[in-house]
């Protein structure tokens, strides 16, 4: 039994060994190269709702999408025929079009805070460019951020960062300026002492404060009772602006964000994976007031060249206009999550918010990173494994969120719980 699940990744293998001479580490992103599990990751050859193949002919439940972009699942059938549209069009102009005013409509219509939108290319970009208006905004150079919290990796904001930075737990970034990092303060997440306590001491000096307002990428963490609410009122009394990074859970834990689930509202918003639906996209936004600083209507600067790439708008804008049709949707993310997440291994303490969940290999509450770090990253590993090859994709690392998809099946879902059961013993 044991032997007819152990996985043929020959094929993967021989190919990441190829991988490995020409990109840094085989990978063109750090988490997926499997270091901290183990072993070798699976090339993927395919993938079509909730499933993908490998190109040794392996199939997954795939709890990853792709990072969070795939909240419909994998060749969702209306994101797909928007691309088959725009292929008979052309890829890219660098001139205006008309999809990109009905995103941003979309965007300002589904986000009330959103009243002006920018298009960029990633999540990155979006908070690069979102830190840099801030300042532009305000005249000052502070930023504070939340340990386990990432934003990209951005220069200033690659301090304390979760996501890959934790996974590697790599502490200072080598090639970012000391100078850069000290532009930036950080915190401990749903700490509002030391939140108080910092804008007691520099409040004159903060630009603006960057937080995930649920917590992904030390694993999923959720703003504590009255965490969001102080932000927005130490923000307000000392003139700095609150941006909430939403590239993940933009569209993901509700249709207008962690903001519309918490009724807190922030000053700019970052967005990007969902938006795209697969597609490199990003967007940062927010009052208008702010948003007007942008060049070429005020002094700070910021462009691109594939910015409102028509494929990458046509593809987001399919999937949020299914989105809107069908907000049901959300109920049923939500059941499924909830599925999946009500009777958790012994010796595991889960956190959820709608389609968000991890699975934490520790016996205490995971409130803030330190919290997430006493989990047994080793015991995770094993873990991540046995769920491999029991038909499972899980993000490779203990310090991120998975995503449960509107493709997947409640069939889908309580495989999943079985396999969990074993993996956990195994
Ligand atoms: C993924 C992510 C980013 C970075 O987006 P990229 O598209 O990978 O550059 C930024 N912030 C948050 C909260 C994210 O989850």
């Amino acid at each position: 039994m044991k032997d007819s699940r152990t996985l043929d990744l020959s094929r993967s293998r021989a190919l990441f060994e190829r991988a490995q001479q020409t990109i840094p580490g085989g990978v063109n992103s750090p988490v997926r190269a499997f270091r901290s599990v183990g072993g070798t990751p699976p090339f993927i050859a395919r993938g079509d709702g909730a499933r993908i193949w490998d190109v040794d002919g392996n199939e997954y439940i795939d709890y990853v999408g792709s990072w969070g972009p795939l909240l419909l699942g994998h060749r969702h059938p209306a994101v797909i025929r928007a691309l088959e549209e725009v292929l008979a069009i052309g890829t890219s102009f660098g001139a205006p079009t008309e999809r990109e005013v009905e995103l941003a409509e979309l965007i300002c219509d589904a986000v009330p805070s959103i009243e002006m939108v920018r298009l960029v290319n990633s999540g990155t970009e979006a908070t690069m460019s979102a830190i840099r208006v801030a300042r532009g905004y305000t005249g000052r150079d502070l930023t504070v951020k939340f340990a386990g919290c990432y934003h990209g990796h951005v220069d200033s904001l690659l301090v304390k960062a979760g996501s890959g930075v934790a996974t590697f737990g790599i502490p200072d970034t080598a090639g970012v300026p000391a100078r850069f990092a000290e532009t930036t303060i950080t915190l401990a997440y749903n700490s509002i002492e030391a939140v108080e306590q910092t804008f007691r001491q520099r409040g004159g000096e903060i630009a603006a404060v960057i937080v995930e307002p649920v917590a992904g990428n030390m694993g999923c963490v959720p703003p504590a009772d009255g965490f969001l609410e102080c932000l927005r009122d130490q923000c307000t009394r000392h003139g700095a602006v609150l941006i909430f990074d939403e590239v993940m859970t933009g569209f993901r834990v509700a249709f207008g964000g962690a903001q519309q689930l918490y009724g807190v509202t922030p000053d700019m918003t970052t967005l990007g994976k969902v938006i795209g639906a697969g597609l490199p996209i990003g967007a940062y936004g927010g009052r208008r007031e702010i948003m007007r600083r942008v060049a070429p209507s005020g002094p700070v600067y910021q462009a691109g060249t594939l910015s409102g790439n028509p494929l990458a708008v046509s593809a987001g804008l399919a999937a949020l206009r299914e989105l809107r049709r069908h907000p049901e949707i959300y109920e049923r993310l939500d059941r499924l999550a909830g599925e999946l997440t009500a009777d958790p291994p012994a010796g595991v303490t889960v956190n959820r918010v709608g389609s968000m969940f991890t699975f934490f290999f520790t016996g205490r509450p995971v409130r803030n990173y330190a919290d997430a770090q006493t989990c047994d990253t080793e015991r995770f590993a094993r873990f991540h494994r046995a769920m491999l090859e029991r038909g499972i994709y899980l993000a490779p690392s203990q310090f991120e969120a998975g995503f449960v998809s509107a493709a997947h099946t409640s069939e889908d879902i309580a495989k999943t719980v079985a396999a969990a059961r074993e993996a956990a013993v195994a």
